[in-house]
């Protein structure tokens, strides 16, 4: 391929940019963020690394989850988190592409979704929306349904309320703030709906989005996000 035709559709991997075709990460940093730590599997539910000695989750055991099964791409600790600051700080649109792909890969391993999965992207807040012109969670989704030919749901769940920045809470504040947090729509009725989002932290949206979305009749609820808090 000739140089110039090259330089105009390459891109460059965002994590160390060597020249790749298409929005995408080298093979080489792809493979570095996916690999989970030390080997570790995840908990199918949550998605948390499983503690070295135990078989089950204690953290889903302690707190049973609306969901039935989380698939998450990596780790949301360097150099992978630089990833979802791209999207989410430095607004570059281009990686809602490179995010969906490393999650749709690890949705096909996991074994995919039921044919007739409704992806359905996590409402920005309004204040988010204002900050940034765009819902990070609806530009992967948006992605994510191309790459996993399924349909798009975007108004399947509604914002009930607005609630403060979760960065700054704890965890137990963070539970009882997304209580009551979304409706859903009744377009999911019957279905089963793939939830996503950028990053689960202690899972407390995806789970008020999971309650929400049972309640308005879902058949089950699966969770997608790029990243997820070790
Ligand atoms: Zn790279
Ligand atoms: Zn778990």
């Amino acid at each position: 391929m000739g140089r110039r035709l090259w330089s105009r559709i390459g891109c460059d991997c965002p994590l160390c940019g060597a020249r790749v075709a298409g929005a995408r990460l080298c093979g080489g940093c792809e493979a570095d963020i996916t690999a989970l730590p030390r080997g570790r599997p995840r908990c199918p539910c949550c998605a948390l690394r499983l503690p070295a000695t135990a078989s089950t989750c204690p953290a889903c055991l302690g707190a049973p989850r609306a969901y039935v099964r989380t698939f998450a791409a990596f780790e949301y600790a360097p150099p992978a988190d630089a990833l979802i600051q791209m999207l989410k700080i430095r607004l570059r649109l281009s990686m809602g592409p490179v995010l969906a792909r490393l999650l749709a890969a690890e949705v096909r391993r996991g074994g995919g979704l039921p044919a007739d999965a409704l992806l359905v992207p996590v409402p920005a807040g309004r204040a988010s929306l204002r900050l940034r012109g765009m819902n990070p969670a609806g530009e992967i989704a948006r992605s994510l349904a191309a790459e996993l030919a399924l349909p798009l749901a975007r108004g399947a769940l509604r914002r009930l309320r607005e609630t403060p920045r979760q960065t700054s809470l704890g965890r137990r504040a963070r539970q009882i703030g997304a209580m009551g947090l979304f409706a859903g729509a009744p377009q999911v009725r019957g279905r089963h709906v793939a939830v996503v989002d950028d990053v689960m932290t202690t899972g407390s949206t995806v789970q008020a989005a999971a309650i929400a979305l049972l309640a308005a009749g879902a058949a089950s609820v699966t969770i997608l996000v790029a990243a997820r808090t070790p």
